[in-house]
């Protein structure tokens, strides 16, 4: 028995083994033969989105005979080694000039699980990380290595696929031009000011993130991330009457932000600018759990008061709530799918909370209910309690999906924790 847990440490895997296949040959073996499997990324996930009562597989020692990080230039695509870490991936893409158009808030998770999962950064016009996904290889559970590119028709259900379809392999990201981003906070947007200004506040840089504790005073700080050379104005000391801060701000009150990418305006590579994170450093907390919701950014402004509302509530369990945007796209079972959504995109309510599971699933039903005239939808890979087979009706293409799932897996051997009950 070996004993695995999430990053968070909230929970123990039920799986019974973990292997680390270092060939193709090696993991072909592995899923054809185990009675159960799936695959495991860096454990980034705060609930049971990855277990198995089986074989966990990890991609760490994979060596599939290519280069880990391949850039086409004439085709503006990488072909990456799924088990790798975003904070790797954009290492080598920024040495080769190229670079992805959003990060998450951590550079620490790895491709094939954050793309499962419909990770996301924030910006208006950003969307997730899986919407940059132009193909994949998937080794399915008769052992055979599937190559789904572009414009193959299982794609959009196969790219957040919440591990259900078998084990990914490697990761074809579309990638763009390396860019610089300079990055500025400013404390202090009251709530009426933000309700007034939605749009306008998340339309102000390339990637927008409002940190509050849900205090009458507002949001604590916004994040305003920006692409140099979209707008080269300097920032300004003031914006809507929050001040600009005079030294580096980490999310959490009173935490050092050595931790942090660097603010102040000073211009630097995408790849340390869009995370909130460092690489080499703990991300967030380190003690903590997480929940998100993500609805049509039309509510947005409702969504917030309801949120106000439940502050008595949420205050004693939070470090800080995260509210940014994210932009539509195509995959069917994505927080962001426009079918879902609607073309504006989602906004996002994120909350992490001191760790403390009891509490916070006891919390997270009002929470639940408060939105859900708002159509949101929990992100797969955060702590939620609403019945997975109810939030599944909010996703337009789950009949497909689910259809998807019995074609590849048709033994269901690749499922387990809550998408055995989401697909059983
Ligand atoms: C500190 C912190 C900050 C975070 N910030 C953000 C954020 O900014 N935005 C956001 O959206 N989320 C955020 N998250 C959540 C995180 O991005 C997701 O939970 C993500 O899935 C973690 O990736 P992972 O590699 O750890 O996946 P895991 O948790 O290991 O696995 C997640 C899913 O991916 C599947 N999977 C993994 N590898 C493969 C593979 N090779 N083939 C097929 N399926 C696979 C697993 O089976 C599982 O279903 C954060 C989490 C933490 C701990």
């Amino acid at each position: 028995m070996t004993e695995s847990r999430t990053w968070a440490r909230n929970l123990a895997y039920a799986a019974h083994e973990v292997r680390h296949p270092q060939t193709l040959a090696e993991l072909s073996d592995v899923v054809r033969t185990a009675p159960r499997v799936r695959a495991l990324g860096t454990r980034h996930s705060f609930n049971d989105v990855a277990d198995t009562t089986g074989t966990h597989v990890v991609l760490d020692r994979l060596d599939d005979g290519r280069a880990p990080v391949e850039v086409d230039r004439a085709a503006m695509t990488a072909s990456v080694a799924a088990g790798l870490r975003y904070g790797e991936v954009s290492l080598a893409l920024h040495a080769e000039g190229v670079a992805l158009g959003a990060m998450a808030s951590l550079p620490h998770i790895s491709v094939a699980g954050a793309v499962a999962t419909a990770t996301h950064g924030s910006g208006d016009a950003e969307a997730n990380l899986a919407a940059a996904v132009a193909g994949l290889e998937i080794m399915t559970d008769d052992g055979e290595h599937r190559l789904l590119g572009r414009d193959h028709p299982d794609l959009p259900g196969a790219v957040v696929s919440l591990g259900a379809l078998g084990v990914v392999t490697r990761v074809l990201l579309d990638v763009v031009p390396t860019y610089a981003v300079r990055q500025n906070v400013y404390l202090g947007l009251g709530w009426d000011t933000l309700a007034a200004s939605f749009d306008a506040v998340t339309a102000s840089a390339t990637s927008v993130s409002l940190f509050t504790r849900w205090g009458d005073g507002g949001v604590d700080q916004v994040w305003q991330k920006q692409a140099v050379g979209r707008s080269d104005a300097p920032a300004p000391e003031e914006y809507l009457g929050a001040r600009a801060a005079v030294s580096a701000m980490h999310p959490l009150p009173g935490v050092d932000a050595a931790a942090c990418t660097a603010q102040l305006g000073v211009p630097g590579p995408w790849n340390e600018r869009l995370p909130h994170f460092r690489l080499d450093h703990t991300p967030s907390n380190g003690e903590e759990l997480q929940s998100e919701f993500l609805l049509p950014r039309r509510h947005a402004v409702a969504a917030i008061e309801a949120m106000r509302g439940l502050a008595p509530v949420i205050r004693p369990l939070l470090q800080v709530t995260e509210i940014r945007t994210v932009a539509a796209d195509r995959l069917w079972m994505s927080t962001a799918n426009a079918d879902a959504a609607g073309a504006d995109g989602v906004v996002g309510f994120h909350f992490t909370w001191n760790p403390a599971q009891a509490e916070v699933e006891a919390v997270l039903p009002r929470i639940e209910r408060a939105l859900a005239p708002f159509d949101a939808r929990p992100h797969w890979g955060k702590v939620f309690t609403e019945d997975v087979r109810d939030v599944v009706g909010r996703y337009p293409r789950f009949g497909d999906f689910r259809a998807l799932a019995e074609r590849y897996d048709p033994a269901g051997r690749f499922r387990g924790g809550y998408v055995e009950a989401m697909l059983g």
